[in-house]
């Protein structure tokens, strides 16, 4: 595995943030620098979507593994500044043929780091109900028009929950995501990302 500076800068990588050449592991650091947890009720976010939207997609299409877990610590970070008293972690399920392609769904990628930073079980509990086209290539109207069935919990759950999706847009996939953990048990149910498109959107969702 990449993971020491030396070897990124030998190699001549780019920071999946900003572009510019590496000055150490993962993320360079003024990228780093601005990936601080900020908070509206019940949820968690690293940065603007403008900044950090395309910080999202680099885990998503490029690779970079390692980030996740970058962004994992600072959302823990994030919950352990709100005071959160967490029974689990999980995450919205990526879609089927997508994991495939990449080998690994990044938003559980960056929940396992946060649960695992926070000491409290990381358990995947839902699973994708219906096929929906990749939402990156959806029109808005499209995805505004998901199914109400979209997510089926893997069984019941109890207690307070944290649900992480990489990067949040219109929010309508993580609302059905985080009813179908309420649905199947939960008392509570708060969120974290790296980005979200309208932080207003969100903690209105969380109302
Ligand atoms: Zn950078």
């Amino acid at each position: 595995m990449l993971n020491s500076g030396w070897l990124e800068a030998f190699l001549g990588l780019r920071c999946p943030g900003c572009d510019k050449p590496l000055d150490q592991a993962r993320l360079c650091q003024a990228c780093e620098a601005e990936l601080v947890p900020r908070h509206v009720p019940n949820f968690v976010y690293l940065g603007s979507y403008q900044r950090f939207g395309k910080r999202g997609r680099a885990i998503k299409y490029q690779g970079h593994r390692d980030l996740a877990g970058l962004v994992g610590q600072k959302i823990a970070l994030g919950v352990q500044q709100a005071q959160w008293g967490l029974d689990g972690v999980t995450c919205v399920p990526t879609l089927f043929h997508r994991q495939v392609r990449r080998g690994y769904n990044q938003a559980e990628l960056i929940a396992r780091a946060a649960a695992e930073e926070l000491g409290v079980p990381y358990q995947t509990v839902l699973s994708r109900a219906v096929y929906t086209k990749s939402q990156t290539r959806k029109a808005l109207s499209e995805r505004l028009q998901l199914p109400e069935e979209t997510f089926l919990a893997k069984g019941p759950v109890k207690g307070i929950w944290l649900l992480i999706d990489d990067v949040v847009t219109t929010g309508t996939t993580f609302e059905r995501a985080r009813g179908t953990l309420l649905k199947a048990g939960a008392s509570k149910v708060y969120g974290g990302a790296i980005a979200v498109k309208s932080p207003y959107e969100i903690s209105r969702f969380s109302l």
